[in-house]
Formats: structure tokens, sequence, C-alpha cells
């Protein structure tokens, strides 16, 4: 099998803090998580907008703390939502970049990008990750790829699995699913542990990530994987611990030195930084060594730390982790390595044994990835298994004024197609307002509105007059709705308007097409940067050498004066290498050689 013919199943985890890609290898019949271009297996979700060019993944979040307006990260938490959401009003204060509502009400983030204000919605700085952790896969496997399952968080909605998708869309991948992350985590253990398990089974997913913890419970059975209940908390994660000890080495700081830095954010950042960092080695060591050299003033900042001291400070975050639970725990999210949360948890259970063989960081993109090769026909010994995911809320219209009338209940297993039959509430009405709404509110206005429509039926019906609504769910769990009036024969299929944060077609054309333009001024500034290393370079060479051969016997006056002029205006081109073209350094490079070749060798 030619590898440039081959469809790749792809998973791919987008988490809040890091995401993670992953490949179905059909020889070796495993998955095989993919290092990006630093060698890691997980890449920062952080898009950074410099004077000169875009970075996205690691290189991005090492500028956090020299570009922080400018540098974008947590946008998982604005997907889909809308700007006046209360879930985000917290996050808005806190966050170092600008976000803004847009005329619809939309999140958009601000940055300066080549020294001009941009406005880029949340889809599109996930299409920008989406788009590195592609080309992360495409490099490693040296082919392109195409065929993806993305994961989700179960409690996503209608909206916000829409816009994931369309920023996988704008990416360039066809998205073959959209799947929940615990269930995405327990297929990834289903299929190492399939041996035993038979029957129905229940189990507990435990995902403590970088800024959220989430618990499931799924029910396996029949092959067929349900979440019975989701719980967490949107803002406790690996963050919130790194914070803790930020605080207290900011305070041993204090003591030590009578140096304040809690005003100062890059020492807060690198300090910040350096905490992170002893916080992962204390998940497998006892103590660890917190250093950060000339921190503030000068003074250098070095600390011991030990476990003991860590559980300690974080202790209550620990303890709000523990919930109910039954039989099996799954550990998901970077920070269930930390010991001390697993002990609470394996306490909890009695001793059970935690499923950890697979690495929490990297089970949602594992399990994403079984599912894309699913269904892609890769997995041939593996095909009882059909992946179900459910709605996660109810959803329906509302009817007799402000009753929420559901057409397909929560936890309804999809692809799924319902119909209901529905009366008019009054004589000769020209149009009927269809609203649809998800949520388990009874009062349909205390529930998400996800778009309304109007039915132009028949004019003459009278109150009681019949009228069927049908709500159909593809395997993306993207809904829409049609209405139906036997009487008249009319049928109006709707799409469900843009009203919460929805892209239309023409959006997410326009912002494919804003995506290759950003891929084509990545480019342009790296083979900016190849031209003015490759002239600084050839510079440098012929100094050397007009040194070298002037040693040995003297150039040619007329010679020199040639090699000196150009050099000179190497250097003034270089010197404004920002408004200088690529093309005019190639060309001027180009030129000194065939100048300087037939006076002397350049190696
Ligand atoms: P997300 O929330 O984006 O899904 P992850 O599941 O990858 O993110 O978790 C990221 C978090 O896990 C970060 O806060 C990171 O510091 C933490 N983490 C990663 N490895 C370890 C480790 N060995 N010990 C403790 N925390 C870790
Ligand atoms: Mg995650």
């Amino acid at each position: 099998m030619t590898k440039q013919n081959k469809e790749w199943a792809i998973g791919i985890d987008l988490g809040t803090t890091y995401s993670c890609i992953a490949v179905w290898k059909e020889q070796q019949y495993r998955v095989e998580i993919i290092h990006n271009d630093q060698g890691n297996r997980i890449t920062p979700s952080c898009v950074s907008f410099t004077e000169n060019q875009r970075l996205i993944g690691d290189a991005a979040k090492n500028l956090s703390s020299i570009n922080p307006t400018n540098t974008v990260f947590d946008v998982k938490r604005l997907i889909g939502r809308k700007f006046s959401d209360p879930v985000i009003e917290n996050d808005l204060r806190l966050w170092p970049f600008k976000v803004i509502a847009d005329s619809d009400d939309k999140p958009m983030i601000v940055v300066s990008y080549k020294g001009k204000e941009k406005r880029i919605s949340p889809v599109e700085i996930s299409s920008m990750i989406l788009t590195k952790m592609r080309e992360i896969a495409e490099s490693y496997l040296e082919s392109g790829v195409k065929n993806v399952v993305v994961t989700v968080p179960a409690y996503f909605n209608d909206s916000q699995r829409r816009a994931t998708k369309d920023a996988a869309t704008i990416a360039g991948f066809d998205v073959k699913r959209i799947i929940n992350e615990p269930t995405a985590a327990a297929l990834a253990y289903g299929l190492e542990n399939k041996g035993n398990c038979d029957g129905e089974r229940n189990i507990f997913i435990f995902d403590l990530g970088g800024g959220t913890f989430d618990v499931s419970i799924l029910r396996m059975k029949d092959d067929v994987f349900e979440v019975k209940a989701i719980a967490g908390d949107t803002h406790l994660g690996g963050e919130d611990l790194d914070n803790r000890m930020l605080n207290y080495c900011v305070e041993e700081f204090k003591r030590k030195n009578k140096v304040d830095i809690s005003a100062n954010p890059k020492a807060l950042r690198r300090l910040r930084t350096a905490c992170e960092r002893a916080k992962r080695t204390l998940s497998y060591a006892v103590d660890t060594t917190i250093e950060v050299d000339a921190l503030s003033g000068g003074i250098d900042f070095h600390s011991s730390m030990t476990r003991t001291r860590f559980e300690e400070l974080n202790m209550d975050l620990f303890r709000k982790c523990m919930e109910t639970v039954d039989r099996c725990v799954v550990l998901v999210g970077g920070s269930s390595r930390i010991p001390k949360v697993q002990q609470l948890l394996q306490d909890y259970f009695k001793g059970k044994d935690l499923c950890k063989s697979i690495n929490p960081d990297e089970a949602v993109a594992h399990g994403a990835a079984v599912q894309a090769a699913i269904l892609s026909d890769g997995i041939k010994y593996f095909p009882e298994l059909v992946l179900l995911d459910v709605t996660p809320l109810s959803l329906g219209i509302s009817a007799n004024g402000d009753l929420m009338s559901v057409v397909i209940p929560r936890n309804t297993i999809i692809p799924v197609e319902k119909k209901r039959g529905f009366v008019r509430s009054a004589d000769f009405q020209s149009s009927v307002l269809i609203e649809v709404y998800e949520g388990e509110r009874t009062r349909a206005s205390d529930n998400n509105l996800l778009g309304s429509f109007r039915f132009y039926g028949s004019p003459n019906a009278l109150r009681g007059h019949p009228l069927t609504v049908c709500f159909s769910i593809d395997a993306n769990g993207i809904l829409s709705v049609t209405a139906e009036e036997k009487s008249s024969g009319r049928i109006d299929s709707i799409i469900i308007t843009n009203d919460k944060g929805r892209l239309s077609t023409q959006q997410v054309m326009r912002m494919m097409e804003e995506a290759e333009k950003y891929k084509a001024e990545d480019q342009e500034y790296k083979k900016k940067v190849q031209a003015i290393s490759a002239l600084e370079d050839f510079v440098y060479k012929i100094r050397k050498a007009v040194e070298d051969v002037d040693n040995i016997f003297k150039l040619d006056t007329q010679d020199k004066t040639k090699i000196n002029v150009a050099i000179a205006e190497a250097r003034k081109l270089l010197g404004a290498s920002k408004e200088t073209e690529t093309g005019v350094l190639v060309d001027h490079l180009r030129e000194m050689k065939s100048l300087i070749e037939p006076i002397m060798r350049i190696n």
C-alpha cells in the first residue's frame, strides 16, 4: 500500500489547554500518538500574533509572557457561545487578550497582527489550532490527511458541536464524526481491554485537565456507549494547582528578599512556568526544586518543593474532585497523573484498580482515532462495537404558550429522527412561529433558543388543525427541523438560523479562504526569514573570505570596491528587512553570488 493513496483514520482531542492527535496504524493494528515538531505528544491550544507572523502551539505558548495581549488561549470556552453568556463573564475579565461582541452578540477576539487590528472568531482560532494539528500529522505520515474524528465535552450543546465541526472543516478536514470526550476515552480502553468486557458495564470517567474537570458516567451495553450522567467544574484543573504553587513561591520570595513580584507580570509568568514544570516532576518524584534566574531585581529564585507540600497546598481542590460513582474509573486529563488525586480516588473506590495504562492526556485522541478507524473500516476484527453517542440535552419546540414540548428527549442515541404532531392554537393564522429549544426546563423560554422559523401552511386552518414537526439529528449531533402540514401538502424544511453562534455556509467558506490566506502569509514569512538568513550568511562568509584572501595576497582594488558596494547594499536591505520584499533579498543574494564567484571562492 503506498502512503500517498492511503486514507488515514485520524482522531483529534481539541482541548482547552492542550490538543492531541492520533492515527490508527492499520498494519500494526494499533493507535499511535503523533508528536509535534518539538517532539511533544501534546500541543498547547494557543495562537500568538506578532508584528511579523502567526505562531501556533508550543511557539505561541512561549510568547505568552512577552506578547500577552496577542496570545490567545482557552478559546474552547468561547466556541459556539454568545458574548453575553454568563458562563464566560468571569473569563472575559481575566483573559489578557481582548474579546468584544459583534453585532450578533458573537464573541470576537481582538489582536494586533502585523501592526493592524484584527478581529478573529473563536471558530477561526480553533481552526488554526486544528490546522497545526493537521500539519503535525502530515509531516509525520508524509502524506495528506483528510478524515478525522474530533472530540468535544459531553456537555457541549448543538451550537458548540457545530462550531467545532466548522473549525475542523475550515482547517481542511473532512469531519467523519464529532464524538464525546468520555466516549472516546472509554473507547480507547474498550479496545485495550476488550477481553474483560461482557454484558452491561458502567464506566466512570474522571478527566482532570488544564482548566476543566469533567466526570461522566457511561453505560456500555450491547456494544453501545451511552452518556448517563455528567458533572464537573468548568474552572478547576492543573492551572489552579499551578496558581497555588505560584502564590506560595511569591510569598516565599517576598519573605526572603523583601521584594514583592505580585504586580510584575513577566516575573509571575516565568515563575508560573517553573511551577508547572515542578508540578509535573512531583507526579513521579517526591521532591523537586523550582529555580528562576534573576526573577526580579537581579535576585534569583530558588526553592525546594516536596510532594507533601504540594498536596497540602492543593488538598481542598483535590477533595473537590472526589465524586460518587460506580465500579470502574478511567483516568483522563494530564492533571489526573497527580499521585494524591489517584490515591484519593482509589481510596474512594476501596482499592479498585484505576485504568491508567493509556497516557491520560492522550486517551481522548486515542479513542477518537479508534472511532475514525471504525468509520473507515480500518478495524476489521473489531466490527461488533458500534459506537453511539447521545443527545446531551432534550430538544423540542415551544407549544401552548411557553411550554417546552420535547421532541427528542436527552440521552437519545443519535443519529435519530423523530416526528411529533402539534395543533394550531388559533383560527386563520397566516403563519406559525416555530421556536426550537434545547434544555430540561418546563418553560420553553428558560431553555436555550436554538433558532426559529415561520411555517406558512394553509391560511384557512382553524384552531386544532394538525401539523407535524420532524427533528433529525445526524451522526455529528447536528440538528435540522422540518414542519409539515398534510392538508395543504406544505413542507417547510428549515435551517436553524445563525442566532447562536452558528456559521452560515458562506461564512465557513469565507473563513476557509482566510485560513488559506493565513497559511500563505505564514509561508511567505518563512521564506523571508530564510532569505534574510541566507543573505546574512553570505555577507558574513564574504567578509571572512576577504580577510583571509587579504592575508595571503591583495585583492584587486576594483574587485574590492565592487565587493564592498555589494556588502553595503546587502546591509542596507537587511537593515530595512521588514519593508524589503523577499524577492529583492533573493535577487540581491543571486547578484552578489554571480559578482563574487568569479573573483574568489566562498564556501
Ligand atoms: P485539556 O484540559 O486541554 O484537555 P490535558 O488533559 O492535556 O488538557 O491536561 C493538561 C494539564 O495537565 C496541564 O495543567 C498540565 O500541567 C497537567 N499535567 C500534564 N502532565 C502532568 C503530570 N505529569 N503531573 C501533573 N500534571 C500534569
Ligand atoms: Mg481534555
